[in-house]
C-alpha cells in the first residue's frame, strides 16, 4: 500500500484554560475589570425573589393540576394547598432568622440548619435565577459574603496541619508567592486544584477539618454547594482583571486573616 499524504499535527499552545463554568465566556474584557464586590444585602434581594417565584410555580401548578386531583380525590386539593402554605410559611421565617444572623452578627441557627444546610440549596437556586438576569457574579459574590460571615460566626479553630488552603490554578505570579507566603509562616499545607473535581478528591483524601478555599465566584459557589456540608470552608472570591481563568488576585489580607482565625 502506497503511503498518501500525512495530515500535520498542529499543537496550539494557548494561555489559559477555561474553568467549565467560563465556557460560554466571548473574550471579551469582564465588567468592572473582573471585580463583582458587591453588598450582602443583594444576596438577600435575589433569593427573596427566588423563594417568591418558586413558591409561586408550586402554586401556579397546584391552581392547574386541582381539578384532576380532585377526580382521584376529593380532599387530594385541600391537604396539598395544605402543605403548600405550611411549607411556604416555615421557608420565610427560616429566611428571616437567617436575615436576622446576618445583620444583627450571632449565629441564631444551628450551621446544619444554616450556611452547612439549605442555604447552600438557597445559594445555588439564586445563583440560578440570577444567572438568567445576568447577574449572576455579582449575586454570587454577595452570597459568598454572607456565608463566610455565619461560618466566621462559629469561632471554630484547628491545628495547623488540620487547614487546608486551596487554590485554583489562575492565580496571578504575584498572588501565588503572597499565598505561599502566608501558608509558610503559619504551617498550613497548599494545594492547587486545577479542577473542582480534583479539589474534592484533595479533601476527600487530606482529610483536613477545615478549608479555606480560593476560586472565582461561580467556581466558588459550585465548590461551596458539594462540599461545605462534608467540612467547613471558607471561600476567598478573585478579581479577574485579565478575565477569566488568568492572573487572578485575591485579598492576601482577609486570607491571612482567615488563616490566623483558624490556627491561631
Ligand atoms: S477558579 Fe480560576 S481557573 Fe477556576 S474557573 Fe474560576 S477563574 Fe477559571
Amino acid at each position: 500500500m502506497t503511503e498518501g499524504p500525512r495530515a500535520r499535527l498542529i499543537h496550539i499552545d494557548v494561555d489559559r484554560r477555561l474553568g467549565h463554568e467560563w465556557d460560554e465566556w466571548d473574550g471579551r474584557p469582564l465588567p468592572n475589570q473582573g471585580n463583582y464586590d458587591s453588598p450582602a444585602v443583594l444576596f438577600f434581594a435575589w433569593s427573596a425573589i427566588t423563594l417568591a417565584v418558586g413558591l409561586g410555580f408550586v402554586a401556579l401548578a397546584l391552581f392547574l393540576l386541582a381539578p384532576r386531583l380532585r377526580d382521584v380525590h376529593s380532599s387530594a386539593p385541600p391537604l396539598l394547598w395544605g402543605a403548600v402554605l405550611v411549607t411556604g410559611a416555615v421557608l420565610w421565617v427560616w429566611w428571616g432568622i437567617l436575615f436576622l444572623s446576618y445583620e444583627m452578627g450571632r449565629p441564631l441557627l444551628p450551621e446544619r440548619l444554616a450556611e452547612r444546610g439549605p442555604f447552600l440549596r438557597l445559594m445555588r437556586l439564586t445563583s440560578r435565577t440570577a444567572d438568567r438576569f445576568g447577574r449572576r457574579d455579582w449575586v454570587e459574590n454577595a452570597a459568598v459574603k454572607v456565608y463566610n460571615t455565619l461560618a466566621m460566626m462559629r469561632g471554630r479553630k484547628v491545628g495547623q496541619g488540620e487547614l487546608l488552603v486551596l487554590i485554583p490554578r489562575c492565580l496571578s505570579k504575584d498572588t501565588l508567592d503572597g499565598v505561599l507566603g502566608i501558608a509558610g509562616r503559619y504551617g498550613v499545607p497548599v494545594f492547587v486544584a486545577t479542577r473542582g473535581q480534583l479539589a474534592r478528591r484533595v479533601i476527600r483524601e487530606r482529610r483536613p477539618r477545615a478549608v479555606v478555599a480560593v476560586a472565582c465566584e461561580r467556581d466558588m459557589v459550585s465548590g461551596l454547594h458539594d462540599v461545605a456540608g462534608k467540612i467547613p470552608v471558607l471561600g476567598l472570591t478573585m478579581t479577574l482583571p485579565s478575565g477569566p481563568c488568568k492572573d487572578a488576585s485575591v485579598n492576601l489580607g482577609q486570607l491571612e486573616e482567615w488563616v490566623r482565625a483558624y490556627v491561631v
